[in-house]
């Protein structure tokens, strides 16, 4: 307001936008905090199954315990912490928690989200692989999921972390499939493995406004391309269904089970079974 009020009046901030601006700035300062002193920032994971409903990974989602607002997902912090650089020490703390649940579980590999601004740190690739040292990992166990952000500034950084991890035998998943353009040409240029077709397309399954023939479409060039398919965001038995018999082999989602801790992600894996694990 006072700015408003001033002779330069170059700012016309409604309250509303003091407001928002006042609470990103709060959530700054305590997530330097949160980063700082540890503890607050954890990390559930959710299991990812085959057809037989056996565990074939789990995917790492970070958490933010807020000692005043509870915990709180990663839409509500993610983009600060790529804004102001924590998205650095809070990638790496997710990286090493995950290989750590990798190392100490029979979970066959692990999936960890990364930032396009992790990604094009010149010493990401180095970062990545001492971790896994550190933890006796092999890069067969470590999935790092990537949407298609980290394309649109895909310099030399980015493609010789990627081209580095790759060679460790670590794979790359392509996340919110068909959500943004040229995806075709991504899977193409980028060497991907894995597909994680986007849950707005498994929400609208069976609808017929063409979801389905996109769906099959993704899944026919997944089998030509040699790379895995995993559905996001299955909630129904009957969109489970649906994709087992489009072909589908990979299934995420609250129907299977909802991001958990360790403990019980290891319960259920002992109930459930863990696939063979890829060679
Ligand atoms: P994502 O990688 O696509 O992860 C899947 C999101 O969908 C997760 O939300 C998960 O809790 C949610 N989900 C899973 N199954 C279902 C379902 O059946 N129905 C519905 N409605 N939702 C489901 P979450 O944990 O809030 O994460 C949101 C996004 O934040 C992630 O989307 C990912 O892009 C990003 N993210 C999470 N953890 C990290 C991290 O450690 N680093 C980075 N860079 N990004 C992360
Ligand atoms: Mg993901
Ligand atoms: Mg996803
Ligand atoms: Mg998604």
């Amino acid at each position: 307001r006072a700015k408003a009020e001033g002779r330069g009046r170059y700012c016309i901030a409604t309250p509303e936008m003091n407001d928002i601006f006042r609470r990103r700035h709060e959530i700054e300062r305590d997530l330097r905090e949160a980063v700082a002193e540890g503890g607050q920032i954890h990390v559930l994971y959710q299991p990812i199954f085959d057809a037989e409903e056996r565990i074939v990974a789990a995917e790492a989602l970070v958490r933010w315990n807020h000692p005043i607002l509870g915990q709180m997902g990663p839409e509500t912090f993610l983009s600060i912490a790529e804004e102001t650089g924590l998205i650095d020490r809070i990638g790496h703390h997710v990286l090493e928690q995950a290989c750590i649940l990798a190392a100490t579980s029979g979970i066959p590999r692990v999936s960890v989200n990364i930032s396009p601004v992790q990604l094009r740190q010149e010493t990401f690739a180095d970062e990545v692989l001492a971790v896994m040292a550190a933890h006796s990992l092999s890069g067969e166990r470590l999935v790092l999921e990537l949407t298609e952000k980290f394309t649109l500034d895909a310099g030399p950084a980015t493609l010789a972390n990627l081209a580095r991890l790759r060679a460790a035998g670590v794979s790359i998943a392509l996340d919110d499939f068909a959500t943004g353009q040229s995806l075709l040409r991504y899977v193409r240029d980028y060497q991907i493995d894995t597909i994680k077709i986007d849950r707005s397309y498994v929400a609208r399954l069976g609808t017929g406004d063409g979801t389905d023939q996109i769906v099959r479409a993704i899944l026919d060039l997944g089998r030509a391309m040699g790379i895995e398919v995993t559905a996001e965001g299955v909630e129904r038995a009957s969109q489970r269904e649906a994709l087992l018999g489009m072909g589908c082999h990979g299934f995420q989602g609250y129907l299977l089970g909802r991001p958990m801790d360790p403990l019980r992600l290891a319960a259920l894996s002992a109930r459930k079974g863990v696939a063979q694990k890829s060679a």
